[in-house]
């Protein structure tokens, strides 16, 4: 598999439950290590890559494949971070290094109340960060040695991980 990588910079993927920092961190290692954040929800709905609303989940149905297609050639390239709460669908292949974010439940609590979600929306979330849903799906679909756990819940944290991140993206060597 490895034999198969051409690209001369590497792919992260930034993942975790909502309102762990996907966003706000890709964003910061983005500009840090000159990589191109692609925030999958906002894809989406860009592209129309969805198959509906789902009014119980309030939020859109996400068309796999669609997503896959439309991103196959820039992960071809190299140097993209990929943002998303899920993790089980993209090719095992594009990543060089799969982050799983995660943060501490009554913060996490505080940030999606702030956000506007309430109800199962809000109680399903902290489940998933509780039950780390997101660290077990990342480590049954990629090897554990890509797969890294950083704390996200204080600012600090978010400069030490971006930090981190970008002195690794800058030390990454291609396969020859
Ligand atoms: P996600 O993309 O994972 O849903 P965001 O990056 O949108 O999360 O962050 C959700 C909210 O929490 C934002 O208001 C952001 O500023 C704040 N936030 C995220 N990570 C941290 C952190 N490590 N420390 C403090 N605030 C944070
Ligand atoms: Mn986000």
């Amino acid at each position: 598999m490895a034999q198969d990588r051409k690209r001369q910079r590497p792919n992260i993927l930034i993942t975790g439950t909502p309102g762990t920092g996907k966003t706000t961190t890709s964003s910061a290692l983005a500009d840090a290590a000159q990589l191109r954040h692609v925030s999958i929800g906002d894809l989406v709905k860009e592209k129309n890559l969805h198959d509906g609303w789902d009014d119980e989940l309030q939020c859109y149905v996400i068309n796999e494949d669609l997503v896959c297609d439309e991103l196959e050639d820039l992960m071809e390239e190299g140097g993209v971070i990929v943002d998303y709460h899920g993790c089980d669908f993209f090719p095992e292949r594009w990543f060089d290094r799969v982050v799983v974010l995660q943060t501490e439940n009554s913060i996490l609590y505080d940030r999606l109340t702030k956000r506007g979600y309430e109800g199962a929306k809000l109680s399903n979330n902290i489940e998933c960060e509780i039950f780390q849903i997101l660290l077990e799906e990342a480590k049954e679909n990629y090897e554990e040695n890509i797969v890294v756990a950083l704390r996200s819940d204080t600012v600090q944290d978010v400069a030490s991980n971006v930090e981190t991140l970008a002195n690794w993206v800058n030390n990454w060597q291609p396969v020859s």
